[in-house]
C-alpha cells in the first residue's frame, strides 16, 4: 500500500504545487448549496446536469474512497511578458487562458501521478478530470485543505491566492485523511470583489448569478442583452476582475512556463481576429483554453469589445461584416457600429437597410434604433 507521504513528495518532484486528500462521501452540505441555485435559476448550464452525480462520487467511480485533489498556479504579472504587444485596439483573455490550455498540461500531472501510484499499488482504480468532470472541483479543494472559499465564489490558497487550476483524482485508496492539515483562513469579507464585479454577478452567502458572469457571457452561445455587452468591456474570453482586486492576489507570480505566454494570443488584435478563417483560428489558439469555444463565437466578443473601445474610428472598418454570411455576425456588427457612433452609425445602418433582405437582420436594426437612438436628434 503506497503511503499518502509518497503521493506528496512525487507530486512535488513533477510539479504539482499543492496537493490535499477527501473522503468519497456523498456531499450532502454542498447538494443543499446545487438545489437552492437550482431553485433560484442560478446553475449555468455549462456544469453536469445531474446534481447526484455532482455530489455522490460513487456514481463515478462505484468503489472510489479517497479524492486526490491537485492545484496549479497559473498567475503572470503582464510587466513580465517579453513578447511584443498586438496592434491596437486589443481584447482582453483571461490569465487562466493566456498560456498552454490547463486541462492538457493538468492532465498530464494527473497521468504521471497515477502511474506512479500504480507501480506501487495492486488493484488501483481511479478516474481523473479537470473542470469538465461531474463532481465540484472547488467544493472538492475546499474539503481537500487546498484553499477556502472566497465571496468571488473562487478557492482562495494561502501560497498562490485564487490563481489556481484545480484538478482530481478520484480512487479506490485507502489513505488515512488528516483533516488537520486544512489550511482554511477565511475570506476577509472585504467585498472589493463584490464592489468590483461590472454585472453585478456577485451576492453575499456564496451565492452569485453565473449568468450574468462575464466569463460565462463570454462563452454562452445565447444573445447576450445590450445593457450586458455594454459591461463586458473589452474582454474576449474569460474574466479576471473579482480576482484582480481581492488583497490575497498578489505577488503569486507562477513558476510553471507551460502558462506564460507566448505571442500576442494574451491580447490579440481585435480586428485581427475578426479576419481568422475557422482554419486560420484553430491553428492559432491551437494550444490555448479558449479553442474550445470556437472562432465565431470569440469573432461576437470581439465585436462586443471593439464596440465598448470608444474608438470611432473602428466603424469604418467594421461596414464590410453587416454582410458577413453569419446573422450573428451582421448582428454584433450593426450594434458596434451604432454604440461606437449613433449618428454615423444610423447612416451607415440606414443605407445598409436598403438591400437588406433578411428579416431578422432588419428587425435587429430597428431594435438597436429604438434602444440608442431614442434619444438622437436629426
Ligand atoms: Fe473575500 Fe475580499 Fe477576496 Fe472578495 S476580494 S474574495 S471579499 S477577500
Amino acid at each position: 500500500m503506497i503511503f499518502k507521504e509518497e503521493i506528496i513528495k512525487y507530486s512535488k518532484e513533477i510539479g504539482i504545487d499543492l496537493i490535499g486528500f477527501t473522503e468519497s462521501e456523498i456531499f450532502h452540505d454542498l447538494e443543499a448549496i446545487l438545489r437552492k441555485r437550482e431553485k433560484k435559476n442560478l446553475l449555468s448550464g455549462f456544469e453536469e446536469q445531474n446534481i447526484d452525480k455532482r455530489i455522490n462520487p460513487h456514481l463515478t467511480l462505484e468503489n472510489s474512497h479517497t479524492i486526490i485533489v491537485i492545484g496549479m498556479s497559473y498567475y503572470v504579472n503582464e510587466g513580465d511578458i517579453t513578447s511584443k504587444d498586438s496592434n491596437k485596439p486589443t481584447g482582453n483573455v483571461s490569465k487562466s487562458s493566456w498560456g498552454r490550455d490547463y486541462h492538457l498540461v493538468l492532465k498530464s500531472k494527473m497521468k504521471m501521478l497515477v502511474e506512479y501510484i500504480e507501480k506501487k499499488t495492486k488493484d488501483f482504480q481511479y478516474e481523473y478530470f479537470t473542470d469538465t468532470g461531474p463532481l465540484v472541483d472547488r467544493y472538492l479543494a475546499y474539503k481537500a485543505g487546498i484553499g477556502w472559499y472566497g465571496k468571488n465564489n473562487c478557492i482562495i490558497t494561502k501560497e498562490y491566492g485564487s490563481w489556481i487550476f484545480i484538478g482530481y483524482i478520484l480512487s479506490n485508496l485507502e489513505i488515512n485523511i488528516n483533516m488537520e492539515e486544512s489550511k482554511n483562513e477565511g475570506c476577509l469579507n472585504c467585498n472589493n470583489c463584490i464592489k468590483a464585479c461590472p454585472t453585478g454577478a456577485l451576492m453575499e452567502n456564496q451565492l452569485y448569478n453565473p449568468k450574468l458572469c462575464i466569463s460565462y457571457l463570454t462563452q454562452t452561445k445565447e444573445d447576450i442583452d445590450y445593457k450586458l455587452r455594454e459591461k463586458m468591456g473589452k474582454s474576449l474570453y474569460g474574466c479576471d476582475i473579482c480576482q484582480l482586486v481581492c488583497p490575497y492576489n498578489s505577488n503569486k507570480t507562477t513558476t510553471h512556463k507551460e502558462f506564460i505566454p507566448v505571442g500576442d494570443n494574451y491580447k490579440p488584435n481585435l480586428l485581427g481576429l475578426l479576419k481568422l478563417s475557422n482554419k486560420e483560428f484553430k491553428k492559432r489558439f491551437e494550444k490555448a483554453a479558449l479553442n474550445w469555444r470556437g472562432n465565431k463565437i470569440i469573432k461576437r466578443n470581439a465585436l462586443i469589445a471593439l464596440g465598448n473601445s470608444g474608438d470611432k474610428d473602428m466603424v469604418k472598418y467594421l461596414v464590410e461584416y453587416l454582410n458577413s454570411p453569419s446573422i450573428m455576425i451582421k448582428k454584433y456588427t450593426a450594434w458596434a457600429i451604432i454604440r461606437l457612433d449613433r449618428k454615423k452609425g444610423k447612416k451607415i445602418l440606414d443605407k445598409h437597410l436598403e438591400k437588406e433582405k433578411d428579416i431578422e437582420m432588419n428587425e435587429e436594426i430597428k431594435k438597436l434604433y429604438n434602444y440608442y437612438l431614442r434619444n438622437l436628434h436629426n
